[in-house]
């Protein structure tokens, strides 16, 4: 049975790559039975459609220094 701590180390790496069957397996199975980690995994998703859709406005921008934005207030 995978730990917590492995879970999440997956679950934001499936973020930025592939995972292998296994590892997607035994998150799956992981998330099923936990949880904690299976709310955490929703909010990793969530954290990342935002970060996303960031990413396409500032594209968008073209010409505009992405920190630009931070500094609005
Ligand atoms: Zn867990």
């Amino acid at each position: 049975m995978m730990m917590c701590k492995e879970a999440t180390r997956l679950m934001s790496r499936q973020l930025d790559t592939s995972l292998t069957f296994q590892e997607k397996l035994s998150l799956k199975l992981h998330l099923a039975m936990c949880h904690a980690c299976s709310r955490c995994n929703q909010q990793f998703r969530l954290l990342h459609q935002t970060g996303r859709h960031f990413e396409i406005l500032i594209e968008r921008h073209a010409g505009t220094p992405p920190h630009r934005e931070d500094d609005k207030t």
